[in-house]
């Protein structure tokens, strides 16, 4: 079976060529699911893997757009439908310098597994384009953001496919790209999530993907018999997803005493919390720098500049910036520091090398397609309020996405125990992903 699966990479390799994020998921997944390979080899007759891996569509369209200035700015855009077997695609749209097919692809086929493991009806799908919002007026991030919508609107909708934001596009991007959408389809229907609350968005969506993340690293502790209570934690990042971890681990008693940004990272012992969040808040507003300001601010606490906290010693670490943060140097430090515990909250923030490392020398990493599921799992809701013509309390939303986070480490740790891995949540997350998602390709036929 092994050889099998080094067949599918291949395949994989030569379909992608100069497109190593996506074939660094597509190894770690398929590493995983394996013995499912060889517990199910109808699968395998069935081309369901080669079927997988391939999205089953992809677009590619020219942005053009006029900036302040009246000059002529053009981008390329992207909307990559991975799978629809147990859903509408779903997954969100990445703004970003660097966003090529191999960003969108890897993103895509995460979240094919990570949309299943929720439990709810999504498939997977993402988008995204290579502008960069930093240093651009409103105006400009509105014309861009129609532009954009004027060619991907025929690519979705409420029962077709579900974008949402990602790293760059949050709720100013998504409003924008809404009413472009509108304008264009002249109907009101829940086609994107993480929409503002006045005009279909969804309580507590904001901060959904850090609190899940966190209901995740509880669960992770609590199997091991730990707590969060008292526990130090290295976060990474100062977006929306390091804003709401942060929020609930103070919450729930652990002390965070790191965030980073693009200047470097900082150091407070005393505890990120309180006031300290709320001026996170401001600074990422301002679209500034956060480091150099927030030590100028708090003088107890140490500046870095151009460096990463992995160094840093601490009970847990959750990287919440974005892929490929954590190199096997980094995993090597997190081990001599003496931690048990590696919760990831950007997707694929761990090189496979760096995770395997961890894994081999005892630290339990609870993957992002697991721990941030979170955040599509509240999309999903969201999806589901627009539906209904109805408005959920932030109650009825904190509680479901409670139980999502609990149910989907359960899952997750059930499924790797039936294959006898242990208590791998790496691998029980893949499998339970898959296998949901292997089921409804089967029943659908060779499509
Ligand atoms: N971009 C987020 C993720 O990586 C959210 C996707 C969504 O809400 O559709 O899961």
């Amino acid at each position: 079976m092994a050889n099998i699966v080094e067949q599918y990479i291949e395949i994989a390799k030569k379909r992608n060529p100069g497109e190593p994020e996506f074939i660094q998921t597509v190894e770690e997944v398929l590493t995983s699911i394996e013995p499912v390979l060889e517990a199910h080899p109808e699968y395998v007759e069935a081309g369901l893997i080669e079927r997988l891996i391939e999205p089953e569509r992809g677009v590619s369209f020219r942005v053009s757009w006029v900036d302040d200035n009246g000059k002529v700015q053009v981008n390329r855009g992207y909307r990559y439908q991975f799978n629809s077997a147990i859903g509408p695609y779903k997954g969100g749209i990445r703004f970003a310098p660097n966003v090529y097919p191999g960003i969108i692809k890897f993103l895509g086929f995460e979240q094919i597994f990570k949309n299943s493991l929720t439990g709810l009806p999504i498939g997977g799908g993402k988008g995204g384009a290579d502008f960069d919002p930093n240093g651009k007026s409103d105006a400009e991030v509105m014309r861009f953001c129609q532009a954009f919508m004027t060619e991907l609107y025929r690519h979705i909708g409420a029962y077709t496919d579900v974008p949402a934001g990602d790293l760059g596009v949050g709720t100013r991007e998504i409003g924008y790209m809404f009413g472009q959408y509108k304008r264009i389809v002249d109907r009101y229907e829940g086609v994107l999530t993480g929409k503002g609350l006045a005009y279909g968005g969804l309580s507590g969506r904001t901060e959904a993907t850090g609190y899940g993340i966190v209901f995740f690293a509880r669960e992770m502790l609590k199997a091991c018999g730990e707590s969060l209570e008292g526990k130090k934690v290295v976060v990474s990042g100062f977006g929306n997803v390091t804003w709401g971890t942060v929020q609930k681990l103070n919450e729930l008693g652990a002390k965070v005493i790191t965030i980073s940004g693009p200047d470097g990272y900082i150091l407070d012992e005393a505890g990120v919390s309180g006031e300290k969040v709320d001026y996170l808040l401001e600074l990422r507003s301002s679209g500034k720098n956060i480091c150099a300001p927030y030590a100028e601010k708090f003088p107890e606490a140490k500046f870095f500049p151009g460096e990463k906290p992995w160094g840093v010693k601490a009970d847990l670490y959750i990287p919440c910036a974005t892929q490929n943060e954590i190199h096997l140097a980094d995993a090597e430090k997190m081990v001599a520091n003496g931690t048990k515990f590696l919760c990831e909250g950007s997707n694929m923030p761990t090189t496979n090398e760096a995770i395997k490392y961890l894994m081999d020398n005892g630290v339990v990493v609870g993957p992002s397609k697991a721990a941030n599921a979170g955040g599509v799992a509240c999309s999903c809701i969201e999806m589901g309020q627009n539906a209904g013509h109805t408005v959920f309390s932030p109650a009825q939303v904190y509680e479901q996405l409670e139980t999502i986070m609990v149910n989907i480490h359960k899952n997750a740790a059930d499924a790797a125990a039936r294959y006898g891995l242990g208590y791998n949540l790496v691998a029980g997350a893949n499998i339970a992903g898959f296998e949901k998602v292997a089921q409804a390709m089967m029943a659908q036929g060779i499509v």
